[in-house]
């Protein structure tokens, strides 16, 4: 036990039973089974949904890696302020207690004794005894029963999760239109005294041309560099002498502000919000010393980063045509050249407040963020916001392959293939497919390349949202001595059993389980809940959509996962990058 321990369970005994239990819990993780430990850890969640795994770990919770500014993906979103949430006492307590014993006679029934045992002792002395069953336990339980009492007792718990969270939340946001166009939208949550304001702003990557490309995220680092009230970094200086903590990200779509602090600044950040959209500076001196700044960025980000350099080929070879063709952070010799001119038109369309949708999650009023909103924002004009991109990439016709040569010490590759936007359809059903291939050690990628034929150190997948057809991207790490071509072999094998045999139920329900366990995990803190939400107004065209994700994944069939595998991962969809050693001269 670490000082950590020591100090949550002092913390602890003020705070009633059931935080005990998930000490208690992650004290026997080690003889708890992964998955088993992740389900009762989400089970304790919804029992409580204001208990914090990390609260009851007595861990520091993870913290924003990427302390700059930098031009991430909207998958990527920056992590959220993980803080630990009161636990709440009365009638709650006992419903709490109610379902744990709930859970422990499910336990008990499925004669997982060990599971059964260790949860029995955490709970000592808050249930009272269980009945002794009656049934004879043998000790060797068939696998695949046991597989299947898990996948049933999952598939209870999220189908009971998803409704939960479907009545919870959708009717808890308040969502109005402020007269200039720009959509607010209001979670209230009073269990710490925060707030997360979040804005997005529907201008990316894609709404550059070539001359311009990379402006769109330049502008995510002018934003800190002052406008007529508050100064040059008077953004960030104010922020922090209140207690707040701010980033921002570019994609191809948006750029997306975050604004995390505690409530008594909420009047103070409308003020600066208001201040940089409608007044931003644009001296000179500053533009120039930004632009290096970005420049450097480039080199660090892409030229000398052999993941970023090599997406960066991936994308630009994939897409001949569509925007998403050019890098986030723009071409060389457009960062060098972007005129003032290009800056302000650029700014002016990106910027309209009727091109934005504004999140407030945390210990606010609906009402009280409204007042502010049409005092603050609702001054500003409506200008034209970007116009609509009318180029569609057109169809594939033909494997592309790009080789890249870079000092490096092994191979990378990155396998794309086109998938339509957000919206369509088929987006519930590629996240299923995506998931059963390639999220986790028992996805079918990782279980043969890395785990069984050991070709490769790592394979993951991405898709991220988007506005229009994007790409869905396997990396692939092939280890030291291994021809790339081995491990691209397998997975070519993996995705073509994907085309002609359908799922079977047990794997399909174990990578929906897996899909909904990490959705529901997502929203946790209001960080999250705020980049969640405007993530789904925005690429969704709904924020309700959020919360009715968990219906969508059920929904989707073994049928549905060959049809969408039998149509968009085929060979002429594909494009491949390769990153090949070469030695350092
Ligand atoms: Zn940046």
């Amino acid at each position: 036990m670490n000082d950590g321990d020591h100090n949550a369970a002092r913390h602890d005994a003020s705070l009633g039973g059931f935080k005990q239990i998930a000490l208690q819990v992650v004290r026997h993780q080690d003889e708890i089974p992964g998955g088993i430990l992740d389900l009762i850890f989400m089970f304790l969640e919804v029992g409580d949904p204001s208990i914090h795994p990390d609260a009851a770990l007595g861990r520091t919770p993870p913290q924003n890696l990427d302390g700059g500014r930098s031009a991430v993906h909207s998958g990527n979103a920056p992590a959220a302020l993980r803080q630990p949430k009161r636990v709440s006492s009365g009638p709650a307590g006992e419903i709490e207690r109610a379902a744990c014993l709930q859970f422990l006679r499910r336990l008990h029934h499925q004669r997982r004794r060990r599971e059964f045992k260790i949860l029995r002792s955490a709970l000592a002395g808050t249930i009272p005894p269980l009945p002794p069953v009656k049934v004879h336990i043998p000790d060797y339980v068939p696998a695949a029963h046991r597989q299947f009492a898990i996948v049933s007792v999952m598939r209870i718990l999220l189908c009971g999760l998803a409704a939960c969270l479907a009545a919870a939340q959708a009717s808890e946001v308040a969502s109005r239109t402020l007269a200039n166009g720009m959509k607010v939208l209001v979670e209230e949550d009073h269990n710490i005294p925060n707030v997360a304001m979040y804005f997005f702003y529907k201008v990316g990557a894609r709404n550059e041309r070539p001359g311009i490309t990379g402006v769109s995220h330049f502008f995510e680092h002018m934003m800190f560099n002052g406008a007529k009230k508050y100064g040059p970094k008077q953004f960030d200086i104010q922020m922090e002498k209140n207690g707040g903590n701010n980033n921002a990200y570019t994609s191809e779509d948006v750029t997306v502000y975050t604004d995390w602090f505690p409530k008594t600044a909420l009047n103070l950040m409308f003020d600066m919000e208001a201040d940089r959209i409608r007044d931003l500076s644009f001296d000179p001196k500053m533009v120039e010393s930004e632009r290096g700044v970005v420049y450097s960025e480039r080199r660090t980000s892409v030229d000398n980063n052999n993941f970023g350099i090599l997406f960066e080929q991936l994308r630009a070879a994939a897409y001949t045509a569509h925007p998403y063709h050019w890098p986030v952070v723009g071409w060389p010799s457009d960062i060098e050249s972007w005129t003032m001119e290009d800056l302000k038109n650029h700014f002016r369309m990106g910027y309209a407040p009727n091109n934005c949708v504004m999140v407030v999650v945390g210990d606010v009023s609906s009402e009280e963020v409204f007042s502010l909103a049409s005092r603050w924002l609702e001054p500003i004009p409506r200008h034209d916001p970007p116009p609509p991109v009318r180029t569609k990439e057109p169809e594939q016709i033909g494997e592309r392959r790009v080789v890249v040569k870079k000092p490096a010490q092994l191979p990378i590759e990155m396998i794309a293939y086109h998938v339509p936007e957000s919206k369509n359809p088929d987006d519930a059903a590629l996240s299923v497919l995506e998931t059963l291939l390639a999220h986790g050690q028992s996805s079918r990628l990782y279980n043969r390349i890395v785990d069984k034929e050991q070709l490769a150190l790592n394979v993951n997948v991405f898709r991220q949202e988007s506005l229009d057809p994007g790409l869905l991207i396997f990396l692939v790490q092939p280890r030291s001595g291994i021809d790339p071509g081995r491990p691209e072999k397998a997975l070519f094998e993996e995705l073509e059993r994907l085309r002609t045999t359908q799922v079977p139920e047990q794997e399909l329900r174990k990578a929906k389980n897996q899909l909904l366990a990490d959705h529901y995990r997502e929203l946790k803190t209001i960080a999250d809940r705020a980049n969640l939400l405007g993530t789904y107004e925005v690429f969704y065209g709904d924020y309700a959509l959020l919360f009715s994700l968990g219906k969508r994944v059920e929904a989707v069939t073994a049928a549905d996962v060959q049809r969408a595998a039998r149509q968009y991962l085929g060979e002429k969809n594909r494009t491949v990058a390769l990153l090949v050693p070469e030695q350092e001269k």
